[in-house]
């Protein structure tokens, strides 16, 4: 893996992201170019608080509730940038299905787009008509 100092390479649009200093052993690097964000193994839950610093964007409305099979193939695949040849896999934040991140499953980062970690930690924000029913569809299945 690469050191802190090293900027890991954005997987959304290859800017240079720095890690974010003052988090302890919760690491988080921000991207210049695009502003979206990479945690390292838990660090989005460790960071919650720290949501609005780290997070320079307001949340954007989901632009409609579109059903999208998180399986489907991405358009391109996003490469991991602490793994560097891994694929991301697309995830959807089972609270919050109109959130839509990238996750490591072998170093197990994630990458938020800009605006959606603050989306993430405010779970009241955007609680769409889509979030509703996949609640519904899977407390059903739960039980
Ligand atoms: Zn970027
Ligand atoms: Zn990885």
């Amino acid at each position: 893996m690469p050191d802190a100092t090293t900027p890991l390479p954005c997987p959304k649009c290859h800017g240079a992201m720095q890690a974010l200093d003052g988090y302890g052993d919760a690491v988080v690097h921000r991207c210049r170019g695009c502003e979206g964000m990479w945690f390292e193994i838990m660090a989005h839950e460790d960071l919650r608080e720290h949501a609005e610093r780290i997070d320079l964007n307001a949340p954007k409305a989901p632009a409609a509730d579109t059903l999208r099979d998180p399986s489907a193939p991405a358009d391109a695949p996003l490469l991991c940038p602490a793994c560097t040849h891994y694929p991301l896999i697309h995830m959807v934040d089972p609270h919050q299905p109109h959130i839509r991140f990238e996750s490591c499953k072998f170093c197990y980062g994630r990458f938020y787009d800009a605006g959606e970690f603050r989306d993430y930690v405010d779970d009241s924000e955007y609680d769409t008509a889509f979030d509703r029913l996949f609640k519904a569809v899977a407390g059903k299945r739960m039980g």
